[in-house]
């Protein structure tokens, strides 16, 4: 018998493939550009942990690499880096059980986190996530990780996870952090068990630890009270607009966003002030009204002390009437999650490719943005037909994540060489000062995130050769490749 037939054997014809075309349309290589093929072989849904465990058996018996699969497939190494089998968990998808009192959520890995977020608003709970419509799963935004609305206050996704059930490398079920005491009297109740946090071996670990097939996730008490704020400062107060995202962080402003895209790309029922070159929205909430009136009057005080100009048309338009996606709470949007919204489309054949997604103290925000628009000029991605634009997320313990969007036509060479060189020029600036990717592994983003961290990469490499003797999770990722 060969691989096909042993998964075969597992999960039934239905379920397994290494038609081309379906391996094709599994290729997804999402901001990477067309020269990085990642195409399994084969393509295999499992349905629960037993044959999750059986396939990963199988992989060791015929030495064939396993990837699981996300919602999107862009993070981590972005998918079958080494071909081999590509695990589709979308059909476990199960919510396992929510314990209002003890504020958890369990989950299976393909939950997506719309689904987990409409059952926990019914319950008077939330998830700050990375999106309240289609898309992200649960496990792989704790592998990713993910950072969504309400990441200012918690932190990224995994910051709330509380354990994991997971398939390791050899094939055996086991089960890390609250989820180790899921068939208690207790259940999951805490993350930090007997002995060191084993939950963070597995978040950010590309899948190369182990299948994660259940999650438990703290929840949060939805707050009654919301509201929605935006301010707006012009080129020159880039220092300003930084120092207010550090003060209304430090004050746990529930979620912040920064950005300069309205500057170049808004379409919205009124104008954005010719001097408003930066904007940010700010949320705020309470579990009472005097709660999130105090913390409004706390932002307010931020940001007009840093010369913000308050332009509240921009947070009610895109909280309160666009249909966005953040309306987790607010009592006029019933039911409280929209359907998906599809953005427009772009016309001309093109991308909004991301220059990278990044993690730097939110101090260093002006260098940073300052650099990115310098290369941005010098290798004239400012004058492509569509203006890049800058996305930041700052989040508690004072780090900022950072994405900066460039719309190239990765039909034109000309195009997708002077994105190369941007990325680049930028890269090795940002190397120097210790900077770090959100969820990116090398050979996909530079060395540099191993090797300024080296004792910490040695570790990681020696628990994998132990773990996972024959290399078959996401093969490639404690490698390094010299940046792509
Ligand atoms: C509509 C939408 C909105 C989004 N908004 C945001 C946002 O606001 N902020 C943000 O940070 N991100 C956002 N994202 C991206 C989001 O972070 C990712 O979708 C999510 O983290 C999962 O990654 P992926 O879908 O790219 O999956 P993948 O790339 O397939 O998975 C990520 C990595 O984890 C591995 N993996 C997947 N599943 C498992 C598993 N069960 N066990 C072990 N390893 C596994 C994969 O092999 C891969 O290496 C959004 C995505 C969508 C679709």
């Amino acid at each position: 018998m060969d691989i096909m037939g042993a998964l075969e054997k597992i999960v039934g014809p239905k379920r397994v493939t290494n038609r081309p075309a379906i391996c094709q349309s599994y290729k997804y290589n999402c901001f990477l550009g067309k020269d990085w093929e990642m195409k399994p072989d084969m393509v295999v849904l499992a349905e629960t942990p037993e044959e999750v465990s059986d396939i990963v058996k199988a992989a060791n018996e015929y030495g064939v690499p396993v990837t699981p699969k996300g919602a999107m497939g862009g993070g981590g190494l972005g998918g079958t880096f080494r071909g081999g089998i590509l695990l589709d968990l979308s059909l476990m998808e199960r919510i396992v059980s929510i314990d209002v009192d003890r504020l958890k959520a369990v989950a299976e890995a393909g939950c997506s986190f719309y689904k987990l977020s409409q059952e926990l608003f019914k319950r008077g709970l939330m998830l700050p996530t990375p999106a309240y419509d289609n898309g992200p799963n649960v496990a792989a935004s704790a592998i990713t990780p993910a950072n969504g609305f309400g990441k200012t206050k918690y932190g990224p996704n995994i910051d709330l996870v509380e354990g994991f059930e997971v398939v390791l490398p050899s094939g055996e079920i086991i089960r890390v952090g609250a989820m180790a005491y899921a068939d208690t009297d207790f259940g999951p109740f805490y993350r930090y068990i007997t002995g060191p946090d084993l939950v963070g071996l597995f978040t950010k670990s590309n899948g190369a630890f182990g299948i994660v097939t259940k999650i438990a996730y703290q929840c949060l008490l939805l707050p009654k009270h919301w509201s929605f704020h935006s301010y707006y400062w012009p080129f020159e107060q880039l220092p300003d607009v930084t120092k207010t995202l550090m003060e209304a962080t430090n004050i746990e402003t529930f979620d912040i966003h920064f950005n300069d895209k309205y500057r170049w790309d808004w379409e919205g029922p009124f104008d954005i002030p010719g001097d408003g070159y930066f904007d940010v929205t700010l949320i705020v909430n309470g579990y009472n009204e005097k709660e999130m009136k105090g913390r409004e009057e706390s932002v307010r005080d931020i940001c007009r002390a840093n010369r913000g100009t308050y332009l509240p048309d921009l947070a009610k338009h895109l909280y309160l009437s666009w249909p966005a996606i953040f309306f987790a709470a607010h009592p006029r949007v019933k039911p409280p999650v929209p359907p998906n919204v599809f953005t427009e489309t772009l016309g001309e054949r093109g991308y909004m490719y991301i220059l990278d997604e990044l993690m730097f103290p939110t101090s260093w925000l002006t260098e940073v943005y300052t650099k990115t628009i310098e290369l941005c000029e010098e290798h004239k991605l400012a004058q492509l037909p569509k203006h890049p634009v800058f996305d930041g997320y700052p989040m508690r313990r004072q780090v900022i994540s950072s994405q900066y969007w460039v719309f190239i036509n990765d039909g034109k060479p000309e195009w997708v060489e002077r994105f190369h060189r941007t990325r680049d020029d930028f890269r090795e600036w940002f190397g120097k000062r210790g900077g770090v990717f959100q969820s990116k592994f090398p050979p996909i983003v530079p060395d540099f995130t191993w090797t300024n961290q080296s004792g910490a990469f040695e570790l990681l490499r020696s628990i994998k050769k132990a773990l996972d003797p024959n290399n078959i999770l996401s093969p490639g990722t404690f490698e390094l490749g010299g940046g792509k």
